[in-house]
């Protein structure tokens, strides 16, 4: 073990310095648990970090006895830096580090306990879906109808629960033998649980053989290590004498047991050291003086290591990745003798942007009601926009960032545009780049998932770990070198035949049957690159940028790219080339760097770790997806696409856990704004390549009306429905008869408008389910507007997008009817009914959901929303001028 320094010196004034009362009892509490609960903004992160302080000087713990988890790369580095100005350079030897990271770490160092070699690899999820398909080709499995991604979804959802593929595969197929060649399962599956546990024992043995792990089994394989392996297990309880995790609400129960068993708790150690709280708290007069290297504190305490944990349940947005939100609410009754303490103040946001996020998160069920409150005063109003499409909302952010730029001084790095899913990024890149506005945008296509560098990757794997099967074979034939599929099996079968690992049926190619004297040079040629390759690597270890320069080379990859004449692979050489200086920044930045360091780094970079650090000026307008935004925090925020069916997602429209999950994302999307929060909408947006009327979201009827100030409250061509009170059997010749451009706004809605002629019947086709907010939007087929794949008839106004599109209209026209488009040949009619014929207890019937019972009446004039409750078929929101309602 590193010598450890001397007690850090701080003094306790020093550390609970601008911390409000709350926040200090926090950073000083002295016992075996501590949860601060708190909302966004409270400055959780914060006390974490003081905590952690405090704890090295005030209960004179060594840096080695802490581990501090955060639930990104990017947070931890945060962390890191944040701690070293509050204790200078020892920040940088502690375990602050993602739960995935640590495990790293503790399988390297103590994975031979329970069977994986040193040097083991980790696969990313690209990885493990090459996995899957080669094992579903070899079961026979038909990977259209179970996805690589679904079954691998599947697998994870096991192991976030801790359940290993023994007990699966016995009970479901326990005749399965895994590893065992031809044996004929694809007949034999009568129910999917037993696919699922043939695919998940298969899997595993392969990761086994391949002395590799996914990011799941980083977690799990750690916990199975610590309960098999007592030795090792003792010597983390030993070592780590304090563990505080940041972000817990998005724990999952894998990472729970993971802290407990990495903790010691419940391992009838409880009452040999401060077991209690009240003990602990007996203690916590003293502490405002320091209590030096007391063995009470550190070294010497017994026991289970003191946890603190930090969150927000009204944040916990990862349940798609197994996160239980019942860690957090249960901390109390899971941990003996916790103590809870609650922060109440914010200190990011103004008034009005804290209203709005409680008006949201308060129509929760089943939470504990939190009142967060700020000094900073009311702010301006939220900012509200109705766009007529996706384009043009997009547009209007650009010009109001440009605004912001020019009129108020905003940098643009102040700024940020959040969205619900990656594909809506397009329109506002484009729209920005139209503007000439600088912008990053963090997530999309990952540079470590681009083709190009997962080539480069997987040579360096294979170079690292020969019996790398996914990788080895990813390389047998890039760049091409006339390997191709024959030649795959030839070195397969031989590995099959043998039990050995595909690089060695490389090997022995030549002792396979069959096998052409040309495919076996050429095979030789390869062997020959990756034994020198390997031999090249174990000599420059410590240099992964010379090891990336040399596989470049080498292998040909950068030959080919620059040969060709695609653009692409221009891009392509220039990634590359990025790869080598992150390999070259990495031998910088690490003092014993090693290729299989340098590999988990890339393994390991999270979405958000592609942000600057703080202190960058990017002078960059920052994109991103609202589960990549929790923990941060922007002076402005766009939230965009606030439509039912967008945001919150369609799929949870019907469903009310899911429909939970994203309250608490609009939550967290609301609270990242510092001063000023924007939120826009479409009134038609692009899905599967349709064009589709998007009804405005829930969330935003949740804030009240004089919280917004709306810039433009309806569309163009809702306004122009509202103006003449059109009945939904009229709106489309409406537009037919009155369509001026000047109405619209100057949009694109000509007066040939979206339904004359023939277009009009599959125009109005929709689903009985469509009519009604539960599933949130009605779609216009492939014809009429709803085939403007290009995009721009809808942004341009003028004459020009109307001639586009009536071009558009006239070559798709034909198709929409064989598309199953205008299916709806029965046209629902629309009730005619107002708003003010119902009270609550109405009865009425709807075409599709029957009877119901009027719940809540929404009086918004046009746009009136009336929630009836149907019983079995669940409580609905309905747009009254839309549903195919009766009143009974
Ligand atoms: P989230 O729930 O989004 O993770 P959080 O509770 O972790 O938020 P922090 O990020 O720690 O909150 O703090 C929010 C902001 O408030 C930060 O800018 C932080 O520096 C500031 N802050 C926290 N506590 C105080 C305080 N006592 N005085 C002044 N500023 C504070
Ligand atoms: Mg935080």
């Amino acid at each position: 073990m590193i010598e450890e320094p001397d007690m850090i010196q701080r003094s306790a004034g020093e550390l609970l310095k601008g911390l409000n009362d709350r926040q200090a009892e926090a950073v000083r509490y002295q016992g075996p648990a501590l949860l601060i609960g708190a909302g966004a903004g409270s400055g959780k992160t914060r006390v974490l970090t003081r905590r952690i302080a405090w704890i090295l000087s005030q209960f004179g713990a060594w840096p080695s006895q802490i581990l501090a988890i955060t639930f990104t790369n990017k947070a931890a580095s945060e962390m890191r830096e944040r701690l070293g100005g509050l204790i200078g350079p020892v920040a940088e030897r502690m375990w602050v580090s993602t739960f995935h990271s640590a495990c790293v770490r503790i399988l390297r160092r103590d994975g031979k306990a329970i069977g994986l070699r040193s040097g083991f690899s980790i696969y990313d999820t690209a990885d493990s879906e090459r996995l899957i398909k080669l094992i579903g080709r070899d079961l026979n499995i038909d990977l259209k109808r179970y996805t690589p991604r679904n079954i691998l979804s599947h697998i994870s959802d096991y192991k976030n629960n801790l359940q290993g593929w023994q007990t699966q595969l016995a009970e479901y197929a326990p005749d399965y033998r895994p590893g065992e060649r031809g044996q004929q399962i694809a007949a034999r599956f009568g129910n999917e649980e037993e696919l699922y546990s043939v695919l998940y024992a298969e899997y595993e043995h392969r990761l086994a053989m391949a002395n590799a792990v996914d990011f799941d089994d980083l977690i799990v394989r750690t916990v199975e290590l610590l309960q098999k392996a007592p030795l090792v297990a003792q010597y983390y309880h030993r070592r780590f004498r304090y563990i505080l995790v940041d972000e817990y609400q998005d724990t999952n129960h894998a990472q729970y047991v993971l802290m407990r068993e990495l903790a010691g708790v419940g391992k009838g150690q409880a009452d040999s050291g401060e077991g209690s709280a009240t003990r602990a708290e007996s203690r916590g007069e003293q502490a405002d003086r320091p209590v030096g290297n007391s063995t009470v504190f550190a070294a010497g305490r017994e026991g289970p290591a003191w946890i603190t944990v930090v969150g927000d349940s009204d944040q916990s947005i990862y349940a798609f990745r197994g996160a239980d939100i019942g860690n957090i609410r249960d901390f109390e009754k899971d941990f003996p003798g916790a103590r809870t303490i609650l922060l109440e103040q914010n200190y990011r946001s103004t008034q009005t942007i804290l209203d709005a996020a409680n008006a949201i998160i308060v129509k929760n069920e089943g939470r504990k009601p939190k009142k967060l409150w700020t000094a900073l005063g009311k702010g301006e109003p939220i900012v509200g926009y109705a766009a007529d499409n996706a384009q043009q909302e997009a547009a209007w952010i650009a010009t109001e960032i440009a605004r912001l730029r020019s009129e108020e001084d905003t940098p643009y790095s102040d700024m940020a545009i959040m969205y619900r899913a990656n594909a809506q990024s397009r329109a506002v890149e484009e729209a920005l780049i139209n503007a000439g506005l600088p912008y990053q945008l963090v997530g999309g296509t990952r540079f470590y998932e681009r083709r190009e560098i997962k080539d480069a990757l997987a040579y360096l794997h294979a170079i690292a770990n020969p019996e790398d099967d996914v990788n080895m074979r990813r390389i047998l034939n890039v760049p091409k070198r006339g390997l191709g599929d024959r030649a795959e099996a030839a070195a397969s079968s031989y590995a099959d035949l043998h039990g050995t690992s595909f690089w060695s049926g490389v090997e022995h190619v030549d002792e396979v049957a069959g096998v052409s004297t040309l495919t076996s040079k050429k095979m030789a040629v390869f062997r020959d690159l990756i034994r020198s390759l390997t031999a090249f690597g174990s000599e420059h270890d410590a240099k992964p940028s010379e090891i990336v320069a040399e596989v470049l080379e080498e292998s040909g990859m950068l030959a080919e790219l620059r040969k060709s004449t695609d653009p692409q692979d221009a891009s392509r050489v220039e990634n590359l080339s990025q790869l080598q200086s992150v390999a070259a920044e990495f031998e910088q930045k690490t003092p014993d760097a090693s290729l299989a360091g340098f590999l988990e780094t890339t393994a390991l970079v999270a979405d958000s770790d592609q942000l600057p650090g703080s202190g960058d000026d990017t002078g960059k307008v920052t994109l991103m997806t609202l589960h990549t935004a929790k923990g941060l925090e922007y002076p402005v925020v766009f939230l965009t696409g606030m439509e039912q069916g967008t945001f919150p997602h369609s799929r949870s429209l019907d469903d009310a856990s899911e429909l939970q999950e994203e309250r608490r994302l609009a939550y967290v999307g609301v609270t990242r704004a510092k001063r000023r929060l924007y939120m826009t909408r479409a009134a038609v947006r692009a899905q599967w390549g349709q064009a589709n009327e998007m009804l405005p979201s829930q969330f935003l009827d949740d804030i009240p009306d004089d919280l917004i100030d709306w810039k433009r409250k309806e569309a163009g061509f809702e306004r122009m429905r509202g103006r003449w009170g059109l009945d939904d059997d009229d709106e489309f010749g409406g537009f037919e008869d009155g369509g001026d451009e000047d109405s619209f706004g100057g949009h694109a809605f000509g007066g040939s408008g979206f339904g004359s002629g023939s277009s009009r019947s599959t125009s109005r086709s929709r689903t009985g389910g469509g009519r009604s907010l539960g599933s949130s939007r009605r779609s216009y087929g492939s014809s009429g507007y709803g085939s403007h794949r290009g995009g721009g008839a809808w942004s341009s106004g003028g004459s020009s997008s109307r001639s586009g599109r009536v071009t558009t209209r006239r070559s798709t026209g034909g198709s929409a009817g064989g598309q199953g488009t205008n299916k709806a040949a029965a046209q629902p009619k629309s009730s005619g009914l107002s708003i003010r014929d119902f009270s609550l207890g109405d009865r009425v019937a709807h075409d599709q959901y029957g009877l119901g019972k009027v719940v809540d009446i929404q009086d918004k004039g046009h746009n009136s929303v009336l929630t009836v409750d149907f019983g079995s078929e669940g409580t609905k929101r309905l747009m009254l001028r839309l549903a195919p309602i009766e009143k009974l």
